[in-house]
């Protein structure tokens, strides 16, 4: 089953239909094998509870020539909730774009609740700020614009930010995310979680070696297969893969 979606996500990637009317392009923000039960998914549960403010910030981002990378609805609403049930305060995000996780989760937070939240890309952010600053959020992100890495390295040597951090998600370069885990696994706080997203990767992690994958598709997939094996055999972490969105794995630190 899992060869299929996935040799049907690759037929995709190469703009070829395939029977079960499943996604055609990388970016498809559902590893669901239709696309109505996906659309079922948004228009019966995510959309008619979405807050206006999310509302407007992926309207805006859908017209952005880069809309493929935005976080989709539906994991917009989970994180929303997850950060609810474990009454975060703390957080971090690494790959912001226009803000869509990050809304989500500044609207999850307490009043008081903080988001460092970096990118290397400020204008992407830029465009999603107004919005960010119209449902009342804006306060409670500390935005960096740079490579995420050097921050967390100064983090780790203050020493003062030692397991401070009640969640982190982490969206940006794959190739870096073990480098990233290295660091926060320091960062988080025991008890605290550490979200990882795209873990399934388009579906790529169990394609065929010779599969038609899209070049960035390609490249990155090694560098996510080496990341799901390290933490599934990280003690210091107990971990759960969840097919939402692209897949995200929650690794909770317990040591
Ligand atoms: N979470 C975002 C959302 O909900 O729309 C999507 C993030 S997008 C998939 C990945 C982002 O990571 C891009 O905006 C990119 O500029 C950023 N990025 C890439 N390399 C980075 C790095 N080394 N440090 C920080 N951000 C980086
Ligand atoms: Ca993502």
């Amino acid at each position: 089953m899992a060869t299929k979606v996935a040799g049907q996500q690759c037929e995709a990637s190469n703009g070829a239909q395939n029977q079960a009317g499943g996604h055609q392009e990388v970016g498809h923000k559902s590893l669901l094998q239709s696309d109505a039960l996906f659309q079922y998914i948004l228009e019966t549960s995510v959309y008619p509870r979405e807050p206006e403010p999310m509302k407007e910030l992926r309207e805006l981002t859908a017209k952005h020539p880069w809309n493929i990378m935005t976080t989709s609805a539906d994991e917009g609403q989970f994180l929303n909730m997850l950060l609810k049930l474990i009454n975060a305060k703390n957080t971090m995000e690494i790959g912001v774009y226009t803000g869509y996780s990050l809304l989500a989760t500044a609207l999850a937070l307490p009043q008081d609740g903080k988001i460092l939240a970096m990118d290397i890309n400020r204008e992407n952010y830029e465009l999603g700020r107004p919005i960010i600053e119209k449902a009342g959020v804006a306060h409670k992100i500390d935005f960096r614009e740079g490579p995420a890495l050097p921050v967390l390295d100064q983090m780790i040597q203050d020493g003062k930010y030692h397991g401070s951090f009640d969640f982190i998600f982490v969206d940006a370069d794959k190739d870096n995310y073990l480098n990233y885990h290295k660091r926060l696994i320091e960062l988080v706080k025991v008890g605290g979680l550490i979200g990882y997203d795209n873990t399934l990767w388009n579906g790529s992690v169990v394609a065929p070696p010779d599969a038609p994958l899209r070049k960035y598709v390609r490249y990155y997939r090694d560098f996510v297969l080496e990341l799901n094996k390290a933490l599934a055999a990280d003690p210091r972490i107990e971990i759960c893969m969840l097919p939402v969105g692209d897949g995200i794995t929650l690794c909770r630190r317990v040591s």
